[in-house]
């Protein structure tokens, strides 16, 4: 079979240009600007359900879902409808509201993990909060954190981070003091021993375990229940806080995380991503004994001129009210299943270097035809067969991050039908590049 012709991307390659001249590489966010894929990044103008259009009127099944908050698709009535009638009132009013009460009620209800919530507007910023609580809670400054993690792009984290800095070739940023970095201890993922020699070697030091327990942000690194159980006794016997950053397992997996998925209990969570519907939010939460310490109640300081604002807070009531439906996870799980087995079953009885790696409504390409890859350097650096994958899917409108780092998302707007004349294009795009 042959390579198709290339979508017309005259408009957007215009919009890119003027871009550049505005933003460092043309975008507010890097991995935005296709670096590591073919041609330049498409402005996008509408989405609806599961689909978007860009500004050259191409449309495409979008696998990316604005990197994962949009769990209902786009521009879903409930969401659409809660958000317009809370703008009616007002964007912002900087003094509380009844919709913080209904947001935190709605998840609290339902999370056993957690006895309160703070509301942020990222999850850089719930992650880069709640590691201040740690480290005021215990009195402790270092922090473990794991290869391959992402947890935003504050300071202390940005060490060996993932996806965004992998992509463009690199794996921590400049400009993080050493004297930061030095307080961050970097382990493998899935690696018990290396876990408990760090923790002996820095006995009373160490404030927090972060980790992503289901890391989706340098590939899908799933992990073994017994490497998570085992993290959770460790921390238990040494007085470390076990910090589970649910910034994309959250809402996704399940209603409570991976938390939930696994039944093992973290001491502080972090979510973001779909808790705000599309729009802007974060939040940390813990017990009510670790919260205490956050101010007004306690020392450790955090505030936000936008935090809970009632525009985003009324998007995630609607969002996660339809989560919350009995069935919805289930749902969402069998038809990703579905996707994911018609093209796996396609690659094998080809005999295709190429599988999905899936759990949830979560999936990756993974080009390594190697099962359960759970650290991060055991993926393929050589993402060729992505780009020549990607390039291929977007000409035939499917549309995913522009990243081999970077997973894509099944929503509930994904019907059946939809995934699988997805499913039968990625099979014929599989053939063009193998
Ligand atoms: C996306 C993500 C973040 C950062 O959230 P932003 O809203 O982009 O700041 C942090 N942690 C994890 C696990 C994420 O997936």
């Amino acid at each position: 079979m042959e390579t198709i012709q290339g979508i017309k991307r005259t408009t957007s390659e215009g919009l890119f240009e003027k871009a550049k001249t505005f933003f460092p590489g043309g975008v507010n966010s890097p991995v935005r600007a296709f670096k590591s894929v073919e041609g330049s990044p498409l402005f996008i103008k509408k989405g609806d359900g599961c689909k978007i259009w860009d500004e050259d009127d191409n449309e495409f099944i979008d696998f990316c879902c604005s990197w994962g908050p949009l769990i209902l698709g786009h521009n879903h009535p409930a969401v659409y409808t809660k958000i317009v009638a809370a703008l009616q009132n007002g964007a912002s009013f900087g003094a509380p509201t009844r919709l913080e009460n209904e947001l935190a009620e709605l998840i609290l209800d339902r999370n056993p993990f957690i006895d309160k919530i703070r509301f942020v507007s990222s999850g850089t910023e719930a992650v880069m909060s709640a590691l201040r609580l740690a480290r005021g809670y215990t009195g402790k400054d270092k922090i473990i954190k794991f290869e391959g993690c992402y947890h935003g792009h504050s300071d202390s984290l940005l060490v060996k981070a993932g996806s965004g800095l992998v992509t463009l070739g690199e794996s921590s940023s400049a400009g993080v003091p050493e004297h930061v970095a030095m307080d961050t201890l970097v382990l493998p993922l899935n690696d018990i021993e290396a876990l408990k020699k760090c923790v002996a070697e820095n006995k009373n030091e160490i404030a927090c375990a972060i980790i992503e327990p289901i890391p989706a942000n340098n590939g899908l690194l799933l992990q073994e229940k017994t490497f998570l159980l085992a993290l959770r006794e460790i921390c238990t016997e040494n007085g470390i806080l076990l910090f589970f950053d649910e910034v994309i397992s959250g809402f996704r997996v399940a209603f409570s995380g991976a938390a939930e998925y696994y039944g093992i209990k973290p001491d502080l969570v972090t979510y973001g991503k779909i808790i705000g519907g599309g729009l802007p939010v974060g939040a940390y939460g813990a017990s009510k004994e670790i919260m205490a310490c956050v101010s007004p109640d306690g020392p450790v300081y955090q505030a936000g001129t936008l935090s809970g604002n009632p525009v985003a807070m009324a998007a995630g009531i609607a969002q996660l009210t339809e989560c919350a439906k009995p069935g919805f996870y289930e749902d969402q799980a069998e038809r990703t299943t579905y996707f994911v087995s018609i093209i796996n079953a396609y690659a094998k009885s080809k005999g295709y270097n190429f599988e999905l790696v899936t759990v949830g409504s979560i999936f990756w390409l993974s080009f390594d035809g190697k099962k359960s890859i759970h650290k991060a350097d055991e993926i393929n650096p050589d993402m060729t067969g992505f780009k020549n994958l990607h390039r291929e899917l977007l000409n035939r409108g499917v549309y995913l991050g522009p990243s081999g780092y970077e997973v894509g998302f099944v929503s509930s707007a994904h019907s059946k039908e939809i995934l699988e004349t997805a499913a039968g294009i990625f099979c014929e795009c599989l053939d063009v590049i193998f």
